[in-house]
């Protein structure tokens, strides 16, 4: 097989001291590079290891493959799974999953569907205050129209000139109590597990400080997931201060869960660059040294 699934086992703890990326967007979800641009930016950028994790998305991740194995990159092939856990999104990162597994393709067609279904609740919400046109708006940002989300929102309202910024749109609009926020409708925790599982991957929870959950509400969102099979936890990323590095990586440890690294690019100059996350804390299990061969 080209490129990797798996890494091979005397290679592992090599590319545990190099730079791994196992969290990025391309344009088949909310980033403005190609799949193929992103990977040759990553490797340009010296990452030894990377996996592309669109949103709810699968078919970017062939032509980055061909990218990465043309730059002598190794390659992991990821998604970002949105998922409804009570009342919060939370984000589970599936690694060296099977792109072409059923189980997985038709789950994540579900979730696209319910995107598209609040999309258009979203731009009636931006609509009641005045801001017109927001639904042609967000997709003429979207390169992908299989799948919309916020971000798309947040460009078209940036340039619209309603906000400074995208990420002044977040603090505005589209975030709960204010005007066009409607709640994901993601799969279940259980379910999103299950699909990468069945599609031979390891699931990962991503940026876990993002979601503001107290602590205790953290760690049963940590222990439902290792219940249904995660796998790790991602510790180093852009989103996460040295103090959310130091508590997740002490749940890592506690909880028998490998831990990983992704920047969570979306686009130049827009958060962090590809591999350039903090480099993981000492004494953890990389989740890569639990890939498939
Ligand atoms: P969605 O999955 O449609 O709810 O959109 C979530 C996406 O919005 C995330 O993956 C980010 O790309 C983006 N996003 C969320 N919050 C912010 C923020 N504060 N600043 C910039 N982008 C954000
Ligand atoms: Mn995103
Ligand atoms: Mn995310
Ligand atoms: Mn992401």
């Amino acid at each position: 097989m080209p490129g990797t699934r798996g890494v091979p086992p005397d290679e592992r703890a090599d590319i545990a001291l190099t730079n791994v990326d196992f969290h990025c967007h391309s344009t088949i979800s909310d980033g403005v590079l190609t799949p193929a641009d992103v990977a040759r930016r990553a490797a340009a950028n010296g990452v030894a290891a990377l996996a592309l994790t669109d949103h709810d998305e699968l078919t970017g991740l062939a032509t980055a493959r061909a990218a990465a194995d043309a730059a002598g990159m190794r390659f992991v092939d990821g998604v970002e799974i949105s998922v409804t856990w009570g009342d919060a999104t939370v984000h589970v990162v599936g690694l060296a999953i099977d792109p072409r597994n059923a189980a997985l393709v038709a789950g994540l067609g579900s979730v696209r569907s319910r995107r598209t279904e609040r999309a258009k609740e979203i731009a009636a919400s931006l609509e009641s205050i005045g801001i017109r046109g927001s639904l042609e708006g967000a997709y003429a940002h979207a390169r992908n129209p299989a799948l919309i989300g916020r971000t798309h929102f947040a460009r078209f309202i940036a340039g619209a000139g309603f906000a400074r910024d995208v990420a002044n749109v977040f603090k505005h609009y589209l975030v709960k109590g204010r005007p066009g926020y409607v709640p994901q409708r993601g799969a279940a925790l259980a379910d999103a597990v299950g699909w990468i599982r069945d599609a031979g991957g390891l699931a990962v929870i991503a940026h876990p400080g993002r979601y503001g959950l107290p602590r205790l509400e953290l760690e049963r969102l940590v222990g439902e997931f290792r219940e249904a099979g995660g796998a790790a936890i991602e510790i180093a990323t852009g989103s996460h201060d040295s103090g959310h590095m130091a508590a997740f990586a002490r749940l890592a440890r506690e909880t028998g869960l490998a831990a990983s690294r992704g920047s969570d690019f979306h686009a130049p100059g827009e958060g962090i660059e590809l591999g350039r996350a903090p480099k993981l804390p000492a004494a953890l299990e990389p989740v890569w040294a639990r890939l498939p061969a």
